[in-house]
Parts: C-alpha cells; structure tokens; sequence
C-alpha cells in the first residue's frame, strides 16, 4: 500500500496559530429539527458548523490564509496565482490583500457573478478563461510559469489541508463526544484536513463525504481506486464543480484512508438543505454547503451516530438565486 501523505495533527495546530489573526472560529450550534429528522436511526444531537458565517463567506480562508502565511519573503514578492470555482479565490484575494502579496484568480466561465463580483472587490487581478474548471487551470499553469508565479491549489496541497483541519480541532473542543462528522466533498481538501484531526484524536470517529450527484469525481474516483477525470454539469452545488486532478498527491489517498462513507444527494435534495438553513436556523447557505444537511434531512447515511456535526462549508449564493430555490425546495418530514 502507498504510505500516506504526511500532514500531521502538529501541522493543524501550527496552521491554527498561524491563521488565528485572520480566520475566525466559526459558530457550532445544535439543530433540534435536524437531530428529530434524523431520527429513527436516532443521533442524540446534531449541530451544524457554520463556516457560512467565516469572513469571505466560507471555510476556504483556513486554508489559503495558512499557504499565504507560510510563503517565503521571495514568494511573496513575485506573487501568487490560484484557480477556483470562486470561494478559494476570493479566500486568496483576502488573504493577500491584508499581507499585501499580488494575487491572480483564474476562473471559468462559469464562475457564479456573485462569486466574480466579490473577488474584484476585493482587488485581485482576474483571469476569466475556458467554459470548464480544468480550461481555467490550464490558463492558470500557463500564466504562473510565464510569470513565475506561486500557485496557490485550492485542496491538494499539506499546507491547505492544515488549514482547514483547524475545523477539526473546534469540532473538538466544543463537542468532545463528537462520533460522526459530515462533510461536503469535493477535491477533498476540507474532509482531508478535518478527518486528519477528528481520527488523530479518536480513530472511531466516523467521517462522512457528501458529494452532489452531478459529476462527483472524488466519489467516483474512489470506486474506481484511482483519481478519474468526469465531464463538468452545472449543478446548484457549483463550489463542488471541478476534477481531483490526475496527478494528485495528497488528497485522494488521504480520502481513500480516512472517509469511512461517501454518499450522493441530487439537486432536489440540495436545495432542500439551502431551505432548511434558512427557515430553521435563518441562515444564508450556498449549496456546496448544504449537502450535509441534505443527506440528512433524507436518510442518506447507513449509519448516524449519537453526535453529529454537519459543517455547512459556506454561504456565497446570491439572493435571487436563494430565493428562487427557497421557493420550490421542499423540506421533507
Ligand atoms: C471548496 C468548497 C467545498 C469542497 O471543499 P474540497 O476541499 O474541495 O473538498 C465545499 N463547500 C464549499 C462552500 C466550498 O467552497
């Protein structure tokens, strides 16, 4: 078996010391109805992690903030360079414009205006280039050698998935008896850090991956016991569009080692999650974030512990676009 790549739970404290000045601990609340919904398999509690509420609006700042930090005074000098579906991006973009390091964001067509609207604001130069995700990471690699550049992956890289364990390490301390988390999953960098610190912990900790049933690359990926390249599909879920990358080096394998489940929701039960958050509990989620809540909310999990966190990883969704989804989801039970 291939060992596993070495990213250790010193490396998630080291990222939480050196994140702390930009990223903020994010609210863990139970959820009641969740917890009455899950039942009969019957969690005692369950509480969502609200990385809705982290500044830049998602979870994506852990890890950037951690790369940004850790660059070499030459790094940063030359600047950096990152492709994204929009949250990474502007994660970037924040992170470098308070260290005062250059930041290209390259995107796809498909970038959500919203998403697009946010990273120019926050004065990063934008490269919009190629109708899918992996045209716009070959514009990217072109541009960073061109330049000399430091690209900055959005999930497979150790110092980016330190950053966003830190999650794990919150999840630890406010619910000790923490026995499942659920987590979106995409390029697997958030389950990666977080399942790093839950499992370093207490190896019974069960990690759950959630994916939307629109090209879900890691999921497949897994069943085929090797990174698979998919077709993209516009999905409500589009901070989980894109590839793990055929030459991946960490992620995968760390997601083959430690996800114990990995399941599908469609777009219907998606925006279920997106409505629940916002009658439930009145929050503002995108809908990468609410497929937890998702797999919940319709019993897609084999088994459910006895306290559940479900991270709901951000909230970048416009308002129209919330609203109109809000508007025909239906909430089961
Ligand atoms: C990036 C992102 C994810 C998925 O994270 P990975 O590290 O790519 O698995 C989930 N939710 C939101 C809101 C994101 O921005």
């Amino acid at each position: 078996m291939d060992s596993l790549p070495h990213v250790t739970l010193q490396d998630v404290y080291r990222a939480r010391k050196r994140i702390a000045a930009i990223a903020r601990r994010t609210l863990l609340i139970e959820s009641q109805l969740l917890t009455d919904r899950a039942r009969p398999a019957g969690p005692t509690d369950v509480h969502i992690k609200l990385e809705n509420l982290q500044a830049t609006g998602s979870f994506k700042l852990r890890g950037a903030a951690n790369k940004l930090l850790g660059l070499t005074a030459d790094e940063k000098e030359r600047g950096v360079i990152t492709i994204s579906t929009g949250n990474h991006g502007r994660a970037v973009s924040y992170a470098a414009r308070r260290l005062g390091i250059h930041a290209v964001i390259c995107l796809s067509e498909g970038v959500t205006q919203s998403k697009l609207a946010a990273i120019k604001r926050l004065g990063a130069e934008v490269v919009v280039h190629g109708a899918t995700y992996d045209q716009a990471e070959e514009q990217a690699l072109r541009l960073q050698q061109e330049r000399g550049l430091t690209m900055i992956e959005p999930f497979d890289d150790p110092d980016i998935i330190a950053g966003q364990g830190t999650i794990g390490l919150e999840l630890l301390e406010e619910l000790p008896d923490i026995d499942t988390a659920v987590v979106p999953l995409s390029g697997g960098g958030l389950i990666s850090g977080i399942a790093l610190a839950l499992k370093s912990v207490n190896p019974a900790i069960r990690v759950i991956g959630v994916s939307m049933d629109r090209a879900p690359v890691m999921y497949h990926s897994l069943l085929a016991g090797a990174p698979i390249q998919m077709e993209e599909e516009e999905t409500i879920a589009d901070a989980l569009v894109g590839g793990i990358g055929s030459a991946n080096k960490y992620t995968f394998r760390m997601v083959q080692h430690y996800v114990d489940e990995t399941v599908l929701v469609s777009e219907e039960e998606i925006a279920a999650g997106m409505a629940f958050a916002l009658e439930e509990h009145h929050q503002v989620i995108e809908g990468g974030a609410a497929v937890g809540i998702a797999a919940l909310l319709h019993q897609k999990l084999s088994q459910v512990g006895n306290h559940v966190a479900v991270i709901v990883s951000g909230g970048n969704v416009a308002t129209e676009r919330l609203l109109e989804t809000a508007g025909w989801a239906r909430i089961p039970g």
